[in-house]
Order: C-alpha cells, then sequence, then structure tokens
C-alpha cells in the first residue's frame, strides 16, 4: 500500500495548469515562497548542494533553490503537476530533475544521498506524514538538514487556516486543508525523535490580512516551519 492519498492527488492535479499563475490558488505558496527560501539559505547556504524537494508541485520553491545555486531533484505523485514542472524549466532555463516518486520508495534507491531534504506543505495531504518523516530521515545525509512545513492543529489554526482562508478570504479552494490532517509541532517533533533527527530550529509563519503580507514569527499557533538534522553518526 502506498502512503498516497488519490483524491489529495487528483485534488492538485486538477489545478496543475494554474502552478505558474501568482494570481491563482497558488497565490499563497507564491506569496510565501521568498520568505521560506530565505529562512531556508539561513539555515544551510544551498549553493553546491545535493537538495531533494517531496511534494514539489509545479516546481515553485525547487525553482527558487535553483536559483540559489542548488543542484535540485523533485518528485511528486501528481503527473500534471510534474509535466507543467518541466515545461516551465524551459522559461527559467533552470536544471531540475523532476521525477514520479514518493519519498518512501525514493527512499529504498537513494538512501543518504542528499544535503538537504524539503517537504513543505505535503504532509498534511498524505495518509501517514510520519512514514513521509522517516523516509525523509533515510533520504539525507548523516549531518544534512530536512525542513518541513505544514499547519499546526487547534482552535486557532481552525478559525485562521481554514475558515479563514477557506471560506472568508477564499484565498484557496474550500476542503484544501482537512482539520484531522494538521499536524502539530509536538507530533512532528516526535516522528523526527523516533527516527533519530534532532531539531534545529522552528519559526511560524503569519498573514496580515490587512496589508496581504506573510511574515515569520515566533508563534507556531497556525503555520509553521520546522528544520530538523540527522546527526553525524
Ligand atoms: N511543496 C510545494 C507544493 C505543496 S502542495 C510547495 O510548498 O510549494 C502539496 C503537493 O504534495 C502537491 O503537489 C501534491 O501533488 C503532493 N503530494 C501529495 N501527496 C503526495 C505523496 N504521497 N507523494 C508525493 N507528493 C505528494
Amino acid at each position: 500500500m502506498k502512503n498516497v492519498d488519490s483524491l489529495e492527488i487528483s485534488k492538485f492535479e486538477a489545478l496543475a495548469s494554474r502552478w505558474w499563475d501568482p494570481n491563482s490558488e497558488f497565490k499563497p505558496l507564491h506569496d510565501i515562497n521568498p520568505l521560506r527560501v530565505n529562512y531556508i539559505s539561513q539555515q544551510i547556504n544551498l549553493a553546491e548542494k545535493q537538495v531533494l524537494d517531496i511534494g514539489c508541485g509545479g516546481g515553485i520553491l525547487a525553482e527558487a533553490m535553483a536559483h540559489h545555486g542548488a543542484d535540485v531533484t523533485a518528485i511528486d505523485k501528481a503527473e500534471a503537476s510534474l509535466s507543467v514542472a518541466k515545461l516551465h524549466l524551459l522559461e527559467s532555463k533552470l536544471d531540475i530533475s523532476y521525477l514520479d516518486s514518493t519519498a518512501e520508495e525514493f527512499a529504498e534507491i537513494h538512501s543518504e544521498s542528499f544535503d538537504v531534504v524539503t517537504c513543505l506543505e505535503m504532509l498534511e495531504h498524505v495518509p501517514d506524514p510520519s512514514a513521509v518523516v522517516a523516509a525523509c530521515g533515510r533520504l539525507v545525509k548523516p549531518g544534512g538538514l530536512i525542513v518541513f512545513s505544514t499547519i499546526n492543529r487547534n482552535p486557532k489554526s481552525y478559525l485562521f487556516a481554514i475558515i479563514g482562508a477557506e471560506y472568508v478570504l477564499r484565498m484557496l479552494p474550500r476542503g484544501t486543508h482537512d482539520y484531522a490532517k494538521l499536524i502539530k509541532p509536538s507530533e512532528l517533533a516526535s516522528w523526527s525523535r523516533q527516527v533519530n533527527l534532532e531539531l534545529k530550529d522552528q519559526i511560524g509563519m503569519g498573514y496580515n490580512p490587512l496589508t496581504k503580507r506573510y511574515f515569520l514569527q515566533n508563534n507556531v499557533d497556525v503555520n509553521y516551519i520546522a528544520c530538523y538534522c540527522k546527526p553525524l553518526d
């Protein structure tokens, strides 16, 4: 049994042609991209690093990391998104290897191969996120970094990330996020500890609906990014 929710994949497939439209359903991802790439490059200099991006979609994050000099491989299970990602390389003139795979499948053939593994806004869309965390642990080299981002699960995150973003501000299509699948930082930490990953840094992401701007903050009640490292043996 693959750790893939086919309903989730079909939701992304249906939107795939709009990945690179900054005013589409993917606007929030375009808007947070500079913040998260800057954050990642503060954790590690991406230049010349072997990076794997898991759940890459149309390649918004993968391209930004390639612009920082990383040698990026990126995987997803939505074929239409991978096609869009590959097509966009013609425009960006970047060299990124896009492949149809899950983290678990990829870990079987590429163990300890990457300096950095990124898995952003993806864990809350899979049936068993702990298995993805474990696969990330296998994929990264000892001494390497894994960056996750997802949404916390509590009444405030329900109000902001689901009611606010999907129903009031309509920044995301209804049904994009399922409350039960949101992930507490403590849960992510416990799955990571089980596979000997150590928390290096964690930061929250906020949104001001008046200025329509995103910002990094200490508060991790709603959206957050967590950076783990795999210790040297
Ligand atoms: N990481 C990107 C896209 C996030 S959207 C970004 O932050 O910009 C979530 C992505 O995860 C979608 O492209 C979806 O197709 C992909 N996805 C969902 N389940 C997956 C799985 N089991 N394996 C690989 N990719 C998956």
